[in-house]
């Protein structure tokens, strides 16, 4: 830890180490069972960004990345349920494979708009992988393919996952101090 907001961490849930171990295993399982096909990755911006960039160079088979942009929560640490569609991605993905790769399904509402708009252009395949899965607070019948890690219902930040759009870039993920939070 050597973040200038560490001090408003509670408790660490995962360090660095742990992060890549997991994160080095998924690649290893999404190379085997992907093989020689080609996958077009979807990283799911802005969370999941150090996870795909470190989970693609685990990746062997080939591979292109585009990038999707949804918001449900609006800077503050409670869903508000209302999708917003930020960003589309580039690629054509009729006939092709593709995964999203999300940092966390929470109510799962935002992964389900995206995965529904990307499912009307025929992909060949559609699977989802994400580094935390919070089934607890789950409204819709969408689950991943590969999960890093199962959570409870923790509110994390750092290693992509913000507070009021601080915290991404530290290299571990914990559990803000309550005090810290705005009411
Ligand atoms: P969902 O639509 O599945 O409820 O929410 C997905 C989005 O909510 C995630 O991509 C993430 O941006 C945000 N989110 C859900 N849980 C957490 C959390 O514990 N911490 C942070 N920082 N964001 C979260």
């Amino acid at each position: 830890m050597n973040h200038p907001l560490d001090k408003n961490i509670q408790q660490v849930l995962y360090t660095k180490e742990q992060l890549q171990q997991r994160i080095a295993e998924l690649g290893k399982q999404i190379s085997a069972d992907y093989g020689d096909e080609e996958i077009v990755a979807i990283c799911v911006l802005k969370g999941a960004t150090p996870f795909c960039a470190d989970l693609m160079r685990h990746i062997t088979s080939p591979l292109v990345i585009d990038f999707m942009a949804a918001s449900t929560y609006g800077g503050t640490s409670s869903s508000s349920g209302v999708v917003r569609f930020q960003k589309d991605i580039e690629e054509d993905v009729c006939g092709r494979n593709v995964l999203f790769i999300e940092d966390i399904i929470d109510s799962g509402l935002t992964l389900r708009y995206l995965t529904d708009h990307v499912r009307l252009r025929h992909p060949k395949s559609l699977k989802i992988c994400c580094l935390m899965d919070k089934t607890v607070k789950r409204k819709t019948d969408l689950y991943a393919d590969y999960v890093g890690f199962n959570l409870g219902d923790h509110f994390i930040v750092g290693y992509g996952f913000d507070y009021e759009e601080s915290y991404r870039n530290m290299d571990y993920i914990g559990v803000m101090k309550p005090e810290a939070i705005h009411s």
